[in-house]
């Protein structure tokens, strides 16, 4: 997503652009996102005042109410056919305490000026059909069928002019007079410039490696519910999400299924996959039920699970590296890679253009030095 994004930016901007794929277009955490395209960071924006400063976290929320708009702008634009819907999300407290400090960041953000209501505990019940001690309403979301809303971003960059070679794995890049040269095994390309969207540091870069932590995440879909199933649950057609670490979160697909997800955990190198998997989704699926127990007559038909990578301040590091000359990076999104990777496109951009500002300080390698 991240790739297509950038290609189709860059190349309407009127830059000559290859997308070089190791698989095939989409096919990543792409294919594996739940594409809640929420406004919000994982980090509150007290959290994120605090850490640095009012004028900068704000800032880096703007910058993500601004790139979720732009996302569905484009993929409206261009006319993609990716089932995008606008959706409000609800942010909710399970326990006492976590509804106190998620009351203090509702009062952040509204002495911000930015939009939310504070839902009660029983205003909370008649919207997702939960208990729980309260939480914060937003609109301005969206959710949508992100491969296919990435292959029709790659299929409007091709049509821009854009090249694409997939299954073509970037083994080696080198630096030449002006230039970059990647070496795949069939062939090499020279740029001016080249921007690495592979989610995270790769080994390739070993220097960078150490900046982003590893974690799988679960997703666990339904079956499609019959009306008085829905009825039953209780939950309006929003997003939720939950306060608790790892995070919990659900939204409807299309013909009446639930996506559940989170339950995020740190990847251990060697450990067996396959159990770690089955403890984990079964796990996922325990807490959705004591929340909603209907949902324990409502068959899971799939399950998956994805990579992403957190950073320390859980921000995406988007723009370039002193160590790499002529290389730009948009990498280490957390769970909100869909917003940072539109942000990510409309920096680069900026960036190439000469328009750099401070917005570009706030996501860059030497913000936290
Ligand atoms: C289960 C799951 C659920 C998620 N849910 C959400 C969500 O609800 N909302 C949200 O905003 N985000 C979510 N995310 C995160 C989001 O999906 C990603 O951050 C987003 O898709 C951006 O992906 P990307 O393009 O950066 O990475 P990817 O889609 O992983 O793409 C990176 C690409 O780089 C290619 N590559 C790697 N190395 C090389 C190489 N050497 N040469 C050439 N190509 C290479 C890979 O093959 C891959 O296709 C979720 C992720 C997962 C796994």
């Amino acid at each position: 997503m991240t790739g297509a994004l950038i290609a189709q930016t860059f190349v309407r901007a009127g830059v000559s652009v290859v997308l070089v794929e190791r698989d095939l277009i989409g096919r990543g955490s792409t294919a594996a996102s739940s594409a809640l395209l929420l406004q919000e960071p994982d980090r509150g924006l007290k959290q994120l005042t605090e850490r640095y400063d009012a004028r900068r976290g704000r800032r880096i929320w703007r910058l993500g109410q601004e790139a979720v708009g732009e996302l569905v702008q484009t993929l409206r634009d261009l006319g993609i056919p990716c089932g995008l819907a606008a959706r409000r999300a609800v942010y909710h407290a399970r326990t006492r305490l976590a509804a106190d400090r998620l009351r203090q960041e509702f009062r952040e953000r509204r002495r911000a000026g930015f939009r939310a209501a504070w839902l009660s505990a029983g205003e909370l019940r008649a919207l997702a059909g939960i208990s729980g001690f309260g939480a914060i309403l937003t609109d301005g979301h969206a959710q949508f069928d992100p491969y296919r809303a990435c292959l029709g971003l790659v299929r409007s960059a091709v049509g821009a002019g854009a090249r694409v070679f997939e299954r073509s794995t970037v083994t080696r890049i080198n630096r030449r007079p002006g230039a970059v040269r990647l070496y795949c095994r069939s062939g090499s390309l020279d740029a001016r410039h080249v921007v690495i969207a592979t989610g995270y540091a790769t080994p390739y870069f070993r220097p960078l490696v150490g900046r982003f932590r590893m974690y799988r995440t679960y997703v666990v879909a339904t079956d499609s519910m019959t009306t008085s199933q829905r009825r039953e649950l209780g939950l309006a057609d929003v997003m939720l999400w939950d306060t608790e670490h790892p995070y919990h979160y659900v939204r409807w697909a299309p013909h009446g299924r639930l996506l559940l997800g989170g339950g995020d955990r740190r990847l251990v190198p060697g450990q067996r996959q396959v159990a770690t998997f089955t403890a984990a989704t079964a796990e996922l699926r325990r807490h959705f039920e004591s929340l909603w127990p209907a949902l324990s007559n409502v068959r899971m038909t799939e399950a998956w699970d994805g990579l992403f990578a957190l950073t320390p301040d859980s921000l995406p590091y988007i723009g370039p590296h002193p160590r790499y000359p002529r290389h730009a990076f948009a990498l280490g999104y957390g769970g909100n890679g869909m917003t940072f990777a539109s942000l990510a496109a409309r920096l680069l951009l900026e960036e190439w253009q000469g328009k750099t500002s401070s917005d570009h300080a706030l996501f860059s390698f030497s913000r936290h030095a």
